[in-house]
């Protein structure tokens, strides 16, 4: 997997279940992403994770017009949107926004609903989060 380093195999196993997981300190119950292997607030070392809803509201969120490296499976143009995930605290996730012409009502703050999709960077399929606006989604 890409960038993988071995803490966050939880991340990408529940994501190819269909599913969103995030780890918690299990000494002080802080969400911890991206993931560490000591808790930054209390010291702890160990980690719960956690299934947290797709449901989230527009951080942030670029267009795409213009192709790089990796990213040869998307159609042009594409929207990137950092997520804030409901019920962790602010924690944020990268994922695309879907829906054709949707693009046009994108506004940080809007709520934003997921699913867990596929996509391909380079020659490795990957799962990814796919964020719809939610209805009413005017920020
Ligand atoms: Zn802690």
């Amino acid at each position: 997997m890409i960038g993988h380093t071995g803490l966050e195999t939880p991340y990408w196993s529940s994501l190819a279940e269909g599913k969103l997981s995030l780890p918690r300190c299990s000494g002080c119950g802080q969400w911890q992403w991206p993931v560490a292997a000591r808790c930054g607030e209390c010291g702890h070392w160990g980690s719960e994770w956690q299934d947290v809803p797709l449901s989230g509201h527009i951080f942030s969120w670029t267009r795409t017009w213009h192709r790089f490296g990796g990213t040869e499976a998307l159609p042009l143009p594409y929207v990137s949107l950092l997520a804030e995930i409901d019920g962790t605290d602010g924690k944020r996730l990268m994922g695309l926004l879907e829906g054709v012409g949707e693009e046009d009502r994108v506004r940080i703050g809007a709520p934003i609903t997921g699913r867990i999709g596929s996509t391909r960077f380079g020659e490795e399929d990957v799962p990814v989060i796919i964020w719809r606006l939610r209805d009413g989604g005017e920020a």
